[in-house]
């Protein structure tokens, strides 16, 4: 089910628990601000979630609330994840699903990282 963007952070939602590891995931990636890993159901080739270690529910709540230093950092983790990579050539796509329209599912903000393979023009 989709969820409220504007509802207040859950420390029990699944990704507050990979992040505790509570919940074991394929980590590829991880320093002060953020860690990555691979999404459970691939959509493409190679699909990789990046999550903020801090507690944000949405790319809204995080690009409101957050400090400048956090929002740098995240930024910075996905570009390195991708490049870590090798997805820079031949390219990727970042998504960042956004409440209930938004078609967001897991109340912790999460950037998909997909690649491998050409992905064709942008959903409607
Ligand atoms: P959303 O729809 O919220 O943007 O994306 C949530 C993503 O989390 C989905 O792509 C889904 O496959 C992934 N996911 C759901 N449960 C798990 C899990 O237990 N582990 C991992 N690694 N990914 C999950």
């Amino acid at each position: 089910m989709p969820i409220d963007a504007t509802q207040p952070y859950d420390d029990d939602n699944l990704f507050a628990k990979i992040l505790r590891d509570e919940i074991p995931s394929k980590r590829v990636y991880e320093d002060d601000y953020a860690i990555a890993f691979h999404d459970i159901a691939p959509q493409a080739p190679t699909h990789l979630l990046v999550i903020p270690r801090g507690r944000y529910v949405s790319w809204d709540d995080f690009s409101t609330r957050a400090s400048e230093a956090e929002i740098a950092g995240f930024v910075r983790a996905v570009g390195t994840v991708a490049r870590a990579a090798g997805m820079v050539e031949p390219g990727y796509r970042l998504l960042a699903n956004t409440g209930g329209h938004g078609g967001q599912e897991v109340p912790h903000l999460h950037v998909h990282i997909f690649a491998g393979r050409p992905l064709g023009p942008m959903l409607a």
